[in-house]
């Protein structure tokens, strides 16, 4: 009798399209970002014992008090940067594990990704080193502040929500780029922000949950 074991890799491909069948369904659209989203190995960025919820729709600790976010807050903040257009040269503020700057690294030209959390950004180093992404670099800084060595940006995303927006963040935003960030104390919304010129034409969208945007390293 033929038995058929467990084949880890195997199940963790079947898991990750489980997920993608879900975002679908929860009404992601832009299939460039749901292959993104089937290319990335999102086990291999949450520590083993929570390799099993990986895939799962929700968030999981990272450690430092940081979370890896929701794969349909991922895919959808992409998808809202994406509408009709490229990506381009993309900033990310809050590497975290390194999750999402895997899933940008698919659909951006390059992605420079920067988190305040020292240990923190040396696991997110570690967890992308295995996937050899040519076009990811990340760096040590305060992002509220941008990453000013590498601007204009024709797209910044925030994974930590912010009182208001980073004035350094708007001015790092190239004309006819795009910024995404979660805004509010309590009750926090992703706000899209649209470069024209010198005019930033902001639009609320989805209630979401996100760790705070900090100032300063550690
Ligand atoms: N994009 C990550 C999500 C990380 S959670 C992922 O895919 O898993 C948000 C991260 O933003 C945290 O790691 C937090 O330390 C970081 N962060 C908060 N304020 C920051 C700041 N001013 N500059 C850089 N990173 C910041």
């Amino acid at each position: 009798m033929m038995v058929r074991r467990a084949d880890p890799a195997q199940a963790a491909v079947r898991a990750r399209a489980r997920m993608v069948e879900r975002l679908r369904a929860q009404g992601v659209r832009d299939e460039k970002v749901l292959a993104a989203m089937m290319q990335v190995p999102r086990h291999a960025f949450v520590e083993e014992g929570l390799a099993y919820s990986a895939y799962d729709d929700t968030a999981l600790p990272i450690g430092y008090q940081q979370t890896i976010s929701q794969p349909l807050v991922v895919a959808r903040m992409i998808e809202l940067l994406r509408a009709g257009r490229e990506l381009g040269k993309t900033l990310e503020v809050g590497a975290g594990c390194g999750y999402q700057a895997a899933v940008l690294s698919f659909v951006a030209t390059e992605v420079y990704s920067v988190e305040r959390i020292r240990p923190l950004l040396d696991i997110a180093r570690e967890n992308l080193r295995p996937l050899r992404l040519p076009n990811v670099r990340l760096k040590c800084v305060d992002g509220s502040l941008g990453l000013p060595e590498a601007a204009p940006y024709d797209t910044i995303i925030v994974a930590a929500a912010a009182a208001s927006i980073p004035g350094s963040l708007k001015e790092q935003l190239a004309p006819g780029g795009r910024l995404i960030i979660p805004l509010g104390a309590g009750e926090q919304r992703l706000v899209l922000i649209e470069r024209q010129g010198n005019v930033f034409r902001e639009t609320r969208l989805d209630a979401v949950r996100f760790v705070p945007l900090l100032a300063g390293t550690e």
